[in-house]
Formats: structure tokens, C-alpha cells, sequence
């Protein structure tokens, strides 16, 4: 996608860390890290959702982003890996990304906070789930 940022990194249009590339899959370091190692695994071609990877990409990509996992499990001993998909859940940039971001003893940082809550609705909301994922 031409307007896509994610896009001109993988056409090499912008100068970027890439840490690792394969067919279907580029991993490079986030610009603005939370931490440092701070890396961003994406698809190679553009989609916005991660439901709309079609399943052979997917499962290149999910094999690749577990040997990313994997290695930066070396780097430091905790990673917290994200991926938010959609506006409303913090996705700013709309290309699918994953965030791998390595985590030290006493670093702070708070991945996201929330308050639990009691649900009277477990069942119903069950029910709900269970029938959005017919197809
Ligand atoms: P999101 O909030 O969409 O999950 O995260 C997007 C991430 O992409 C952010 O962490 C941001 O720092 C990173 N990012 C945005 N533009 C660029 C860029 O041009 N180069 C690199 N390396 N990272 C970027
Ligand atoms: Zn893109």
C-alpha cells in the first residue's frame, strides 16, 4: 500500500534497523521503544486485521514471529509480546504488527493496566463468543 509506513520499510524506502527478513515476514526495531530490543515483527504484504492474513501467510508468519520470540528470549529473560488490532485497542499504525518488547528486572514499565470486575454475565457472554466464531 503506498501510503502505508510499514509498506515503504518493507520496500526499503526508510531507513530502518531490520533484524530479520524472510518470503513472508520483516522484523525491525520500533523508532520509539518501549524498551531497548524494542522489535516489531509485520507480514510482508499489507493488512490491516489479523483476521484477514490468509491462513498459509499466517502460519509462515506465526512460525517466524516464534523464532523472533525465541532469540529475544536470549537477549533478555522476559518479553512481553503485543498486537493491537484496531483503533479502539491502540493500533496506530494499520499494517499488522506484533510488538516484542523485552522486559529487565525494575524496568516500570506498565504494559497496560486494568481494573477487573466482577461479570454477573460469564454465561451469556459465553453463548455470545461461541456463536461469533462459527465461521
Ligand atoms: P501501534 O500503536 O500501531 O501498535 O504501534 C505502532 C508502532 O510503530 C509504534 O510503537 C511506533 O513507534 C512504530 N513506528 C511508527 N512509525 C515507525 C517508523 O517509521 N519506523 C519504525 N521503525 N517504527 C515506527
Ligand atoms: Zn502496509
Amino acid at each position: 500500500m503506498s501510503n502505508c509506513v510499514f509498506c515503504s520499510i518493507i520496500q526499503k524506502e526508510i531507513p530502518t534497523q531490520i533484524v530479520y527478513e524472510d518470503s513472508f515476514s520483516l522484523a525491525f526495531l520500533d523508532i520509539h521503544p518501549a524498551s531497548k530490543g524494542h522489535t516489531l515483527v509485520i507480514p510482508k504484504n499489507h493488512y490491516e486485521f489479523l483476521s484477514q492474513i490468509p491462513e498459509h501467510e499466517y502460519i509462515a508468519f506465526m512460525k517466524t514471529l516464534q523464532k523472533i520470540a525465541k532469540g529475544m528470549m536470549h537477549y533478555t529473560e522476559g518479553i512481553n509480546i503485543l498486537q493491537n488490532n484496531g483503533k479502539d485497542a491502540g493500533q496506530l499504525v494499520p499494517h499488522v504488527h506484533f510488538h516484542i518488547i523485552p522486559r529487565r528486572p525494575g524496568d516500570g514499565i506498565k504494559i497496560e493496566t486494568w481494573r477487573t470486575q466482577h461479570d454477573p454475565d460469564l454465561d451469556k457472554v459465553q453463548k455470545t463468543i461461541q456463536s461469533l466464531l462459527k465461521d
